[in-house]
């Protein structure tokens, strides 16, 4: 078995291969494997002609950004997809709706790739499912120690404090986020508090999404007339996405991101990624024999040498060079250096 970066991980098995997130959308011979909806991790969609696999709620989800869900088939969690001697089995990855991480067993060894995963449980997700594997391939979003989220009951708090104190000023209070995801997380976390919600028309239709599969979320869409009552009589939330600029000097805008630790203005470090020691407490429950970071960027490095150092299993960058295994290897794998 052999795992390479190819614009995307691709996992061989002799003749027999898959590609999990491709990030182009130039055709190749692959069979695709898409882990959940946001852009970076989607583009496979555009290859029309390309065999793919994800979730039905990732479909949906693509499919409301214009792109073609065609020769793709829904998978669900436990399912088993075999792909001549590569079975692929989807388990929760806890980040959005309808995100898998993917579980690729092959006769020499299995490898889990996360995709983007959350360790915690929030309003909208339950906790991803560690996998015990030979490689892991592991998202390094937020793989720096400087990275440790409050939680999340904490961050709703101070969120909601924060929202009520904006209003009594006789402002909106903003919170610009992920369309998918976070702003669900937010919607729900108000609607607990009483606060309503008017949404951005992005986060609208992502709403939508998440409604139709039986989420239980009351928000009014800006264009709405709902919506312009509740602007007239105050007293409400504005969630929109991240590039949001206010016409408006009657907002007050926080963003709502793990990124939020890093950045001076106002912002809430809610995540819908796993953070520092959620991601070496995951590693330490799938006990690979290699750990392979992606997604990370500069961090693809920190975050392999910390488990290096630290935890003691062989790590790197998936990019970095290809990585076989053989049957013989598996035992010298699971041997701790
Ligand atoms: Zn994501
Ligand atoms: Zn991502």
């Amino acid at each position: 078995m052999r795992v390479t970066w190819n614009s995307g991980v691709q996992i061989q098995h002799k003749e027999d291969g898959v590609i999990l997130d491709y990030k182009r959308s130039s055709p190749s011979g692959s069979t695709f494997f898409i882990s959940h909806g946001h852009f970076d991790h989607s583009a496979a969609f555009r290859i029309r002609e390309a065999r793919k696999y994800s979730s039905k709620e990732t479909m949906d989800i693509v499919s409301s950004f214009g792109l073609h869900p065609e020769n793709s088939s829904p998978v669900t969690v436990g399912e088993r997809i075999t792909i001549g001697d590569i079975e692929v089995i989807p388990h929760n990855s806890g980040h959005v709706l309808g995100s898998l991480e993917y579980e690729v067993r092959t006769p020499e060894g299995t490898v889990l790739f996360t995709g983007d995963f959350n360790t915690e449980a929030t309003k909208t997700m339950r906790p991803a499912e560690p996998i015990q594997c030979d490689i892991l391939i592991l998202e390094a979003t937020f793989g720096s120690p400087s990275f440790v989220f409050p939680r999340i009951e904490e961050v709703g708090e101070e969120m909601i404090r924060w929202a009520r104190r904006v209003m009594r000023r006789g402002r909106i209070p903003t919170f610009q986020t992920d369309p998918l995801g976070n702003a669900q997380e937010i919607i729900s976390l108000f609607n607990d508090s009483g606060i309503r919600v008017v949404t951005h028309w992005r986060v609208t239709l992502m709403s939508r999404i998440y409604e139709s599969y039986g989420y239980d979320l009351e928000y009014f869409d800006e264009g709405s007339s709902e919506a312009e009552e509740i602007m007239r009589e105050g007293e409400f939330i504005y969630v929109a996405p991240k590039n949001f600029t206010a016409s408006d000097p009657g907002f007050e805008v926080a963003l709502v991101s793990g990124w939020a630790l890093l950045m001076g203005r106002t912002g809430f470090p809610l995540s819908d990624h796993a953070d520092f020691p959620g991601l070496i407490r995951f590693v330490e429950e799938c006990e690979p024999g290699v750990v392979l970071t992606c997604h990370g960027g500069r961090y693809d490095e920190t975050l392999a040498s910390y488990i290096e150092r630290k935890l003691h299993i062989r790590s790197y960058p998936v990019k970095l060079i290809p990585t076989g295994i053989r049957k013989a290897d598996r035992e010298h794998l699971q041997t701790r250096f």
